[in-house]
């Protein structure tokens, strides 16, 4: 059936209408279901053996345009939807954003499902269906207030499956319902699935706030993903969380498999499983109980499943480390801590180091050494990332493993960060190069044949001028702030952490802002644009987005600042906002103290939009540096190595670094009067003293470097066709970061799926 006749049809099923009688609305609702009718339509890839990707979060975003694309409609439903006088992207943009995820993890996650899709590889997602997401945050009185983010509709991406599973707790069996997103893949033909499990009954939203109660598992426990763990509820339910997703999870790969028709003890032939950070490693134990209770001996269940695991390490922050007490497990999952212990003593026997323990001496369960002992492969997610972890951070599981290691570089889909967010851009590429690079981004390269070339150069700036516009508008619509978009755009978008260092960032803007204050003007006007959640439980990071909001207001009502310097941030950032300020930035900040961030993907992201790095050499900065040469990436900082000795001695002392005189006066101004008048001044105090005394992030050893550094970005903006190269060489060496490569690699050396 023609498209057409498709939604015509539809419409007036649904409305009794046409289409072109509809209203937006309509038109959005139909479209959706002709688009997941024709995704579902599609069939499951071949292989004999199945990834099951699982993951506490998938960030996927609006799902319409990129689902279009996918199905190769998006043009010819553009066109069907101008003869009805409508514009696509007014449709597009009534899709409500799942919030089914919390920054990168969750990005990468969905990126991934995408690039499996689109490489025809038989690999579904797995993961929780929560209704609430992880919250909607709004400013008030400068400070961040969260909100439930509902984003399930009465037609959404999400299909019934009639499939349900019973979850075994410890206070009683909780019913599983799975429900799929189908994943179709661009060129492939084929569709995969995105099975999230949800409760039976799911609470309606009858509490204030993000507040509720916590131990009501059989209502709340898909309301919101990472509930407050500030206290004993809230992680307890994060571990409810955890084994429902791995129980209902494990239960339905056994249940495929059989469908398939493979016997039980096949089942590392036929089943992959990679553990997306520490918050499914339970699908270990559980796999093992599963499997004995069906039959198998405790050492052949042992066996297949430590060949069916494989663990993605995503950070190495101690307290991202999960460890949870004995008690916790005994609690939600009483039948998985006889085979914890087991496992646990079976380590103990062969290796009498407690580094490598999975139970250490206080009763804690080590989730990461369960998935190293237990599963066949550890990987990093930037080349120092890996190297971190195999010299330091799991060196002992190292030496014990070394063939378990290795490293697989983030990458982000281009469909998505490219093609979808920037068209304008998309279309330059394809005239200069031809449109090849869709099948292997590494063909960017070819724009190096243009780096003398004016005309290009100018049309890329002509782009990026367009998307700042476009920006503008959009910031202007939803918050009513109006920026200048002839000025810099410097650009911090990422979840906020003390680690990802945006209060160094702030400490910059403190120092333009007394620069322009004494009478020093910039050489040219700078607009700063922040995007940042914090978790509703970490303090000091709200602290963090305070500042930052009183720094704007403080310099929004001076008007001898305001000419020259702006700070907006924008509310709620998500995956749509990304879409609108990745496009139009010039400077892309990823200032995490070096050694801290594992990869990123943020970064990527930027610069495959032609925007130039001003970084630490951390995470995969270390790899785009590699790629665009020292001219065209600007990175400051004191090394990972000299950051871990520091760490590894005791021997940073803030006080030092706020006591050299440029540093202490940006220290000071967060209590200086004229901050204090807008601000909090309990919590620009607590920040001040954190930041002066303990500093543990070390902003203020790398600040003048980074201020620095900063200047000279901004100094070098000036010369715009030198600038416009290095914004086309960070395009053209930008290919590399493609998922779809980075999935090509785990798949050739983890998954061998075919
Ligand atoms: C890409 C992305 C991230 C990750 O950003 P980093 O800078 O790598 O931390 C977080 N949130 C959203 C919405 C993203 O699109």
């Amino acid at each position: 059936m023609q498209l057409n006749e498709r939604l015509f049809q539809l419409t007036q099923e649904r409305y009794g209408l046409s289409p072109d009688q509809c209203g937006d609305q309509e038109l959005y609702e139909a479209l959706l279901l002709l688009t997941r009718d024709m995704a579902l339509a599609r069939p499951a890839p071949e292989g004999g053996r199945k990834l099951y990707y699982f993951s506490a979060e998938f960030l996927v975003g609006k799902l319409l345009s990129n689902n279009l694309l996918a199905l190769g409609i998006y043009d010819q439903v553009k066109a069907m939807l101008a003869d009805l006088g409508r514009d696509i992207s007014t449709i597009e943009s009534l899709e409500p954003e799942p919030s089914l995820g919390n920054g990168g993890l969750g990005r990468l996650a969905a990126c991934f499902l995408d690039s499996i899709a689109a490489l025809g590889l038989n690999g579904d997602g797995v993961g929780l269906n929560y209704h609430y997401g992880l919250f909607r945050q709004q400013f008030k009185n400068h400070k961040q207030t969260e909100h439930p983010d509902p984003w399930l509709e009465k037609d959404s991406w999400l299909v019934p499956t009639g499939r349900t599973f019973t979850v075994p707790f410890g206070k009683g069996e909780v019913k599983a319902v799975c429900y799929d997103l189908p994943v179709p893949g661009a060129g492939s033909g084929i569709a995969n699935r995105l099975h999230l499990f949800d409760v039976e009954e799911p609470a309606a939203q009858p509490w204030v706030g993000i507040d509720f109660d916590k131990g009501d598992i059989a209502h709340n426990l898909t309301s919101f993903l990472y509930p407050d763990d500030s206290d004993e509820a809230g992680r307890l339910l994060r571990v409810y969380q955890q084994y429902f997703m791995v129980s209902a999870g494990a239960q339905l790969i056994l249940q495929e498999l059989e469908e398939r028709g493979y016997a039980l003890d096949t089942l590392s032939d036929h089943v992959v499983i990679q553990i997306n950070d520490t918050h499914p490693s339970m699908v270990i134990p559980e796999l093992i109980r599963l499997l004995t209770d069906r039959g198998m001996s405790v050492n052949q269940a042992i066996s297949q499943v430590s060949r069916t695991c494989a663990y993605t390490n995503h950070t190495i922050l101690a307290e991202a480390l999960e460890k949870w007490p004995i008690a916790y497990l005994e609690t939600v999952a009483p039948q998985l801590v006889p085979i914890i212990r087991e496992l646990d003593r079976r380590v103990k026997e062969a290796y009498p180091d407690p580094k490598v323990a999975i139970i250490d001496e206080q009763d804690r369960v080590h989730m990461a050494h369960m998935d190293i002992h237990y599963g066949f492969s550890v990987n990093g997610v930037a080349a120092l990332h890996t190297e971190i972890l195999k010299n330091s951070e799991l060196k002992a599981f190292y030496d014990l493993y070394p063939g378990k290691f290795n490293n697989k570089t983030n990458g982000v889909t281009f469909r998505r960060w490219l093609e979808g967010c920037n068209p304008e851009l998309t279309a330059l590429i394809d005239k200069c190069i031809g449109k090849d690079w869709r099948q292997d981004t590494r063909k960017l390269e070819g724009l190096m044949a243009f780096t003398e070339d004016e005309k290009v150069l100018e049309e890329l700036l002509a782009i990026k001028q367009t998307k700042k516009d476009q920006l503008c508008r959009a910031i202007w619509h939803r918050q009513g702030i109006e920026l200048d978009p002839k000025s810099v755009f410097d650009i911090q978008i990422k979840r906020l952490h003390e680690y990802k260092r945006q209060q160094m960032n702030a400490l910059y803007l403190i120092y333009k802002y007394l620069e322009i204050k004494a009478g020093h003007l910039p050489e040219r006007p700078v607009t700063v644009i922040f995007g940042a959640k914090a978790a509703p439980a970490y303090v000091m990071a709200k602290h963090i987005i305070h500042l930052i909001l009183c720094l704007r207001q403080l310099i929004e009502q001076d008007p001898q600042v305001r000419p020259w310097l702006r700070v907006a941030m924008v509310e709620n950032y998500n995956v749509t906002w990304a879409e609108t300020l990745i496009p139009a930035c010039d400077i892309s900040e990823q200032i995490s103290l070096a050694s801290k961030e594992a990869s990123g993907t943020g970064n990527m992201k930027l610069m495959a939009n032609g925007a130039v790095t001003l970084g630490t050499m951390d995470g995969a900065n270390v790899e785009i540096a590699q790629l665009v040469g020292e001219e065209n990436i600007y990175t400051f900082g004191t090394s990972s190595e000299q950051v871990m000795d520091l760490y590894a001695q005791g021997s940073y002392r803030s006080l030092d670094c706020y006591h050299r005189p440029q540093v202490e006066r940006l220290v000071d101004f967060l209590v200086s009067p004229e901050l204090l008048a807008v601000g909090d001044p309990a919590s620009l105090a607590t920040l001040w003293k954190d930041m002066k005394n303990k500093d543990w992030f070390m902003a203020l050893l790398d600040v003048e470097d980074y201020i620095a550094a900063k200047e000279r970005c901004i100094h070098d903006y000036g010369d715009r066709t030198a600038w416009a190269k290095k914004m086309l060489v960070n395009i053209a060496k930008s290919g590399y970061f493609s998922s779809d490569r980075t999935i090509a690699q785990y798949n050739q050396d983890i998954w061998h799926l075919k």
